[in-house]
């Protein structure tokens, strides 16, 4: 017959130093031996296995005590091992294989490890898996030596628990957990970021403003530079072609005026060479001036001697007598004398009177001398040498006269040349002016395009460009005012003045702070999301839990009822809800509309009683027959177990798990009962894999082979099957 657990292998797991297998093909296993042989080990090694955390549910202070310790004759291990094999053609576990292996293994530094298939699992991934497959370290699956009473024992929760996971609602609970741990943190976290959103917000608020008016900055300033691209670019080429333009002209100008200037130093020249002939002539007649005045004052000189000399002759010829000489003379003394007389009633100085009238004395007696006949002869000569010279004098003066006026004509002549010179001279100076204006005024004007130019490249720099960019413009070809675009860039620099000069790491904190706004408010999205998520799983899985629970719950308590009164011979038992007085804080909002009731108080009754339903714990209610029972305390211990084994048989004919492991669970039954128990037991076998420890022939019976567990001198457990007759069937 197919069983479930197939084989169970330990290593170095307490007693079990070496390597033990223990092969389970039947559907009842017992397992037997001595006292401390090992048996109970076998039972902890499942347990553990199974995912079991706590030492002391296996029977050891530490984790650590599951490795073989040694014994005086057998050194002790490094660590235990603990394998499980099992069936899985009908896919309990959700792995595509025919067989599943379970390990577990521990060593001395108390490292831990699970492995499915020798991948290594986490716990926390194992434990839904075993959950879906209904087994569990503790629980009705899995009871422990002295645990034959663990129902009645046990709170209405535990038993609720253990009525749960046999009918494999474990993995919802698991699930459920989950989500609520998920949920818990999850709202925890939404908490957290929704406060750190309300704490960034009027931070971002702030930054956004700085970075939209930084955009609005760009944005100006990107339309400002088109106008100035625009503005400059039209203007440096305006200029540039207007001093092209003057270039010709000035340099024509200039070639006009350099020729008018050497005609001007020509002519000059000329006129230099004129004015110095007329300097020459001029000398020529001022020479020849004094040449004749020379001759003047020679004929002068020569006709007084001349005039001399003949009235010498002309005395010496005829003297007269003083009779004779001239009364005219006489005449002329006395009016001398008269003269003299009226010029002396001036002087008041006696001195000069004095000379005047010895002069005038001299004068007188001079006239009454006789002189005596002279020689005129030499006299004669005189004259006509005298005359001689006086005609080669005049000779020369005819001379000089001829060629002064020659001089005179010459010269008039060279200054009308020298006029005519002058006047030509003037024009061309005149000229020479006019061009020398026209150049003045074309460097002038070229002086003042390049000003304007070196302006328009300073006011270019100014905004920080450099000239290569204002080459690199181009040709602009529309049709620029420029009084508009200078009132355009005026109004966008006015308003570039009034939005102000903006820190550029507020805009890259606005950036980062958008980023991590947005980060945020989908992080709050996706936990609200998940939130939601959770609170469906939850209310889904507690509809799972619920709906399963509720259905089998009324069949598990009248087959308790039913196995109660075959292993009491009657009495009445029944198992039963207590619910919990629900607390609105408790109820978990699955809705908005949920949570506005919670706030409100308003929780439908319906929800209640379900919610009531779902955290109910599971109470016992018994009447054995002939007895009156008031409490469960009151049973005796066999009877105690006798309810719980009633409860277990109840679940499992509900809801069988594939198998059930019971150590010693026969231990405080009396002969009938053990009996009961072991029919009930191979009954049962049909639908659940049974491992049973014990120490009971009846029980040891039922079992479709039996499994020997000793102990030697060495200390450690050994086993060996021993296979029954009716086993075989
Ligand atoms: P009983 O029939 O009396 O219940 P049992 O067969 O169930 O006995 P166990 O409790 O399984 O006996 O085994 C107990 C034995 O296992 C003890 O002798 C104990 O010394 C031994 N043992 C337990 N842990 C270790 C360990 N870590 N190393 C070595 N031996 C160990």
């Amino acid at each position: 017959m197919q069983t479930f657990l197939k084989k169970l292998e330990l290593q170095g797991f307490k007693s079990f130093a070496q390597k033990s297998d223990f092969e389970f093909p039947y559907r009842v296993v017992g397992i037997v031996g001595p006292n401390g042989s090992g048996k109970s080990n076998v039972i902890d090694a499942l347990r553990w296995v199974l995912g079991e955390r706590e030492a002391k549910q296996l029977r050891g202070d530490t984790l650590g005590n599951l490795i073989f310790a040694g014994t005086p004759k057998r050194a002790a291990v490094g660590f235990a091992k603990v394998t499980l094999y099992f069936d899985n053609r009908e896919r309990l576990f959700p792995i595509d294989a025919p067989e599943v292996m379970l390990s577990r293994r521990i060593d001395r530094s108390g490292n831990s490890q699970f492995f499915l298939q020798d991948a290594e699992i986490r716990l926390k991934d194992l434990q839904p898996i075993l959950a879906r497959a209904k087994l569990g370290a503790r629980g009705l699956t899995m009871i422990g030596q002295g645990q034959s009473d663990l129902f009645v024992r046990a709170t209405p929760d535990e038993r609720r628990l253990m009525i749960e996971e046999i009918l494999g609602l474990r993995e919802f609970r698991l699930k459920k957990n989950q989500a609520e741990r998920q949920l818990a943190s999850s709202e925890v976290n939404m908490e957290k970021v929704a406060a750190m959103l309300e704490e960034i917000a009027p931070h971002l608020k702030f930054l956004r403003k700085q970075k939209s008016r930084f955009e609005k900055r760009s944005e100006i300033e990107k339309d400002l530079r088109t106008f100035e691209n625009t503005y400059f670019s039209h203007r440096f080429q305006a200029l540039h072609r207007d001093i092209s333009v003057t270039e010709k002209p000035f340099a024509e100008a200039e070639d006009a005026r350099n020729i008018k200037e050497k005609e001007v130093s020509e002519y000059e020249r000329e006129l230099k060479a004129v004015s110095g002939g007329e300097t020459h002539d001029a000398e020529h007649a001022k020479k020849l001036r004094s040449i004749l005045s020379e001759f003047f004052t020679k004929r002068a000189e020569i006709e007084k001697l001349l005039a001399r000399a003949e009235a010498k002759l002309e005395f010496l010829s005829a003297t007269p007598t003083h009779a004779e000489r001239s009364s005219i003379e006489m005449k002329a003394i006395l009016e001398a004398l008269e003269q003299e007389i009226r010029v002396m009633d001036e002087w008041h100085e006696l001195d000069k009177i004095k000379n005047s009238l010895k002069t005038m004395a001299v004068r007188i007696s001079d006239f009454f001398k006789t002189e005596p006949k002279a020689d005129t002869k030499p006299f004669e000569a005189e004259i006509e040498k005298l005359r001689s010279e006086l005609r080669f004098v005049e000779a020369e003066i005819a001379k000089s006269r001829i060629e002064e006026e020659r001089v005179a004509e010459e010269q008039q002549s060279s200054n009308k040349e020298f006029r005519t010179k002058v006047e030509a001279l003037e024009i061309k100076k005149n000229e020479l002016r006019k061009l020398d204006q026209l150049v003045q005024q074309l460097k002038f004007d070229r002086e003042r395009l390049k000003i304007k130019m070196e302006e328009l490249e300073r006011d270019w720099a100014i905004l920080g460009r450099s000239m290569d960019e204002l080459h690199t413009i181009g040709e602009v070809r529309d049709i620029v005012e420029f009084s508009d675009l200078e009132r355009k860039m005026l109004r966008l620099r006015g308003e570039l003045a009034a939005i102000g000069e903006i820190d550029e790491t507020l805009v890259k904190e606005a950036t980062e702070t958008e980023t991590r706004f947005e980060f945020l408010t989908k992080e709050l999205e996706d936990l609200r999301n998940a939130v939601s998520d959770l609170r469906s799983l939850i209310k889904e899985l507690d509809h799972k839990i619920h709906m399963n629970f509720k259905s089998a719950f009324s069949a598990i308590s009248d087959e308790f009822n039913n196995y109660f009164q075959l292993m009491f011979g009657g009495g009445k038992a029944k198992m039963k809800l207590k619910m919990p007085e629900v607390q609105i804080q408790d109820i978990i909002p699955i809705t908005a509309e949920d949570s506005v009731n919670t706030e409100t108080g308003e929780v439908k009754e319906e929800k209640k009683e379900k919610l009531s339903e779902l955290s109910a714990g599971v109470e016992i209610e018994i009447s054995i027959p002939r007895k009156k029972i008031g409490s469960l305390d009151m049973l005796s211990g066999g009877e105690k177990s006798l309810v719980s084994l009633a409860a277990l048989f109840a679940l499992i004919s509900v809801s069988p798990p594939p198998f059930l492991v019971l150590d010693e669970i026969d231990a405080p039954l009396d002969e009938d009962n053990a009996r009961r128990f072991s029919d009930l037991v191979k009954e049962f076998s049909k639908k659940t894999q049974f491992i049973i420890v014990t120490h009971n022939r009846t029980t040891m019976e039922s079992a479709d082979i039996l499994y020997g567990v000793t102990m030697g001198d060495d200390g450690v457990s050994k086993t060996l099957s021993l296979k029954l007759d009716t086993a075989k069937s």
